[in-house]
C-alpha cells in the first residue's frame, strides 16, 4: 500500500509540473498567485513545483509583479531555450534534420541527399555527425537535448524502436533505435511520417481545435494519420491509415508493397511529375520538370499541364472520397509537398470531391491545407522527445 501511495504522489506532482510548464509556455510569465488562481492549485503546491522546475533550469525568477498592497510578488518566466529536441525526417529523396527549442522554433536545419539505403548504418552515422555539428555550432550541451524524434515513410513499432517496413526505401525490420544509439546518445523515438505530421498538426497547427481528422501527406508517396477525438488512431498492428496502399485500380500497376493498383501509384507527387514528363517527351527537356515548374506551366495555361493535372486530381479525389465514406471526419488536412500549391489544389479538389452523391455534400467534411506545410512531419517528429515533459496524456489510441 505504501508503494502505491508514493507512486500516486509522484504522478500528481509530475502532472502539476506539466500543468505549470504548459501554462507558462502559453502565458510566458506569471506570478505564483496568478498560477494558483488559473490552475486551481494551492500556493504551496505551486511554490514546491515551481522550485523544482527552476532547479531543473526550465523556469526562472525574474522581475517583480504588480501588487495591490503588501509584498510585491515575484514573476516566474518560461525559458524556451532550456531544452532542445532533434527532428529527423527520412524519405527516399532526402534526409532532413532540425533542431528545435521548447517552443518548436526551428533553430537549425540541415539536409542531405545521395542516399544509399542498402547501407542504412552509414546514413545514421551521417545524421549523428550532423547533429553533433549543429550542437557545437549553437553551443548546446548534451544534457540539454531531450532526444531525437525520427519520422519514417513506413510502418513502425515505436515501443521497440523498430522500422517494420518502408517499401519505398527497401527497408524491412530495421532496429533503428538500437542502431542509432551506437552513434548518438540521447533518447530516440520513431514514428510513421504521416502520424508524426498528424501529431504536429494536433499540437502546433491547424488541428489544435479539430478533434476528428485525417492528415494526408502527399509527397513522393501518400501517407495518412488518423486523429479521433484528439488522439492518434494507430490500430492493432500500428498500421491504420495506410491509405496510400489501398487498391484504387484492381490489377493496376505493381507496387513495391507487393500489391497492385495502390492509390499512391496514381496520386503521389512523383506520379504527377512523371506523367507530365512523359507527356512532354517530344517537345521539352523532361528532366527539368519540378513541382514548381509544373505549377508555373499550369498557371501559364499550358493545356498539357491542365490535362495531366485534371487526371491526377481524379485519382487524388477518388481516394479522398473513399476516406470520407469510411471515417466521416470533420476535416481532411492535406500536407506534404503538394500543400505548397494550395491556390491550385484546394478549389479544384473541393469541386471534384463534392460532386453530387447520396451520402455527403460540401461542408460535411472540410478540406483544408496543413498550416505547418512541409514542416508538419519534421516538427511532429521533434515533438516526440518533448512528450514526457510537456504533454499531459499519451495521445495515441
Ligand atoms: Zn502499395
Amino acid at each position: 500500500m505504501f508503494t502505491t501511495y508514493t507512486i500516486d504522489q509522484e504522478m500528481i506532482r509530475d502532472s502539476n509540473q506539466k500543468k505549470i510548464l504548459q501554462l507558462l509556455q502559453k502565458r510566458r510569465e506569471l506570478t505564483k498567485q496568478e498560477m494558483s488562481q488559473i490552475l486551481g492549485l494551492s500556493i504551496p503546491t505551486i511554490a514546491t513545483n515551481t522550485n523544482i522546475l527552476i532547479a531543473e533550469g526550465l523556469l526562472e525568477e525574474g522581475g517583480i509583479g504588480d501588487s495591490s498592497g503588501g509584498r510585491k510578488p515575484v514573476i516566474i518566466k518560461f525559458l524556451p531555450n532550456a531544452r532542445f529536441s532533434f527532428g529527423v525526417d527520412i524519405s527516399s529523396q532526402r534526409v532532413r534534420i532540425i533542431l528545435t527549442n521548447l517552443d518548436s522554433e526551428i533553430l537549425a536545419s540541415v539536409e542531405f541527399i545521395d542516399l544509399d539505403f542498402t547501407n542504412i548504418e552509414l546514413i545514421l552515422q551521417r545524421i549523428a555527425d550532423h547533429m553533433t555539428q549543429m550542437m557545437m555550432d549553437l553551443k548546446i550541451e548534451s544534457k540539454a537535448v531531450l532526444g531525437v524524434g525520427f519520422s519514417l515513410p513506413g510502418t513502425v513499432d515505436e515501443e521497440l524502436g523498430i522500422l517494420e517496413m518502408a517499401p519505398s526505401l527497401g527497408l524491412y525490420k530495421v532496429p533503428l533505435q538500437k542502431q542509432f544509439q551506437a552513434y548518438f546518445s540521447a533518447p530516440i523515438y520513431i514514428e510513421n511520417e504521416a502520424n508524426a505530421a498528424a501529431f504536429g498538426e494536433l499540437t502546433l497547427g491547424i488541428a489544435q481545435q479539430m478533434k476528428n481528422l485525417v492528415y494526408l501527406s502527399v509527397t513522393h508517396g501518400i501517407g495518412a494519420g488518423i486523429v479521433i477525438k484528439g488522439h492518434l488512431y494507430k490500430g492493432k498492428n500500428k498500421r491504420a491509415g495506410e491509405f496510400g496502399h489501398m487498391t484504387l485500380i484492381p490489377n493496376g500497376k505493381q507496387c513495391k508493397c507487393g500489391r497492385n493498383g495502390c492509390w499512391e501509384l496514381y496520386a503521389s507527387v512523383q506520379t504527377l511529375l512523371s506523367r507530365y514528363r512523359a507527356s512532354l517527351k517530344a517537345e521539352s527537356l523532361p528532366t527539368s520538370i519540378t513541382l514548381k515548374s509544373f505549377f508555373n506551366d499550369l498557371a501559364m495555361g499550358n493545356s498539357m499541364a491542365r490535362k495531366v493535372w485534371d487526371e491526377y486530381l481524379d485519382y487524388l479525389t477518388t481516394g479522398i472520397q473513399n476516406i470520407i465514406l469510411t471515417l466521416d471526419p470533420h476535416y481532411i488536412v492535406v500536407g506534404g509537398d503538394i500543400s505548397l500549391y494550395e491556390d491550385y489544389l484546394l478549389p479544384d479538389l473541393q469541386k471534384k470531391i463534392f460532386t453530387p452523391n447520396a451520402f455527403y455534400e460540401e461542408g460535411d467534411t472540410s478540406i483544408v491545407i496543413s498550416t505547418l506545410k512541409e514542416n508538419a512531419t519534421i516538427l511532429g517528429a521533434s515533438l516526440l522527445p518533448m512528450k514526457n515533459l510537456l504533454f499531459q496524456n499519451e495521445s495515441i489510441l
